[in-house]
């Protein structure tokens, strides 16, 4: 818990002690920050580059545009938005070593990576202590440390995107299970259309990518995270090419259609729940 209020304290995006705030009104001077958060930005930084900057954490001038970070929702003008998007962009972010160098009106924030990586540090610790059964929720990042104390697997219930209940279960040992959706923060706008708080860094508007809800299952939370969130912009076609190039992930994809995605690694693992039986489930990886 003392972590916990640690990382909170260090990367706070609103807190003005924070060192992400630190970052974020240097107005183009460097910034020293502490080796864990150095860590996590460069961890943040390969991922975009991973992703090809589907996960791009630069995007805070455009979401405060759209009124995500302060709670009072807009659809910004096109003119606004292509004057925040100026500002985005990853690749103009500077880390080397400890120190951190923005250009001036950019501002980051690690709001898709670091429950994960937090919830990375909380399992790691209490492993080191001794814990051997155990389960670490932390908003949307669940960590399951080995099994149930009666020896089964631990049973996680997958929220539905749509209807807020359980759309099934998912049973995991020793990993990490990471869902994103635009279903939980996200605002109607005038024209009636849903806006979520996902954004895709190459519109600056927010992602519509055809997916409801994405589950990524692995062993480190903070692969889990970047990647739940990134395959949400993604869309299911780049998810699959993805999970071809790399191994040691799985990812259970629920439609805006309705239709459920999973890789083979999950499909004796998932249960529907009894009134979402008739859902269709195809393999998300061949
Ligand atoms: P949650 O925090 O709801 O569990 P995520 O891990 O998917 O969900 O992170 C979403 C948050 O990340 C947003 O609230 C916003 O602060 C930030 N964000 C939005 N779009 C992106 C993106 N494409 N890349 C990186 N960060 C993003
Ligand atoms: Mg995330």
């Amino acid at each position: 818990e003392q972590d916990l209020k640690k990382m909170e304290a260090l990367w706070s995006v609103t807190d003005e002690n924070s060192e992400i705030y630190s970052i974020n009104h240097a107005d183009g001077m460097p910034v020293e920050v502490e080796d864990m958060t150095a860590d996590l930005l460069q961890f943040a930084l390969t991922m975009s580059r991973q992703t090809d900057g589907a996960l791009d954490m630069t995007l805070y001038p455009v979401l405060t545009a759209w009124g995500f970070t302060t709670g009072s929702h807009q659809v910004p003008s096109d003119e606004t938005l292509a004057q925040k998007m100026r500002l985005v962009g990853y690749d103009k972010v500077s880390l080397s070593g400890s120190t951190v160098t923005l250009r001036p009106g950019m501002e980051i924030d690690l709001g898709a990576v670091a429950k994960g990586y937090a919830c990375d540090i909380i399992t790691n610790n209490l492993k080191a202590n001794g814990v051997t059964s155990g389960i670490v929720s932390l908003g949307g990042n669940i960590q399951v440390i080995g099994k149930k104390p009666d020896g089964s697997d631990w049973q996680i219930s997958i929220e539905h995107p749509q209807n807020g209940d359980s759309l099934g279960m998912l049973s995991a040992a020793n990993a990490s299970v990471v869902t994103s959706g635009a279903y939980e923060r996200y605002f109607t706008g005038e024209d009636g259309k849903r806006y979520g708080h996902i954004l895709d860094p190459a519109t600056g508007q927010p992602a519509q990518s055809g997916l409801a809800s994405v589950t990524v299952v692995g062993q480190e939370g903070k692969l889990c995270d970047a990647l739940a969130t990134a395959f949400f912009v993604m869309g299911l076609e780049k998810t699959q090419v993805y999970l071809e190039e790399h191994s040691g992930i799985e990812a259970l994809i629920m439609t805006e259609q309705g239709e459920i995605y999973l890789t083979a690694g999950l499909k004796d693992k998932f249960t529907l729940n009894q009134p979402y039986q008739h859902i269709p489930v195809y393999a998300l990886k061949p």
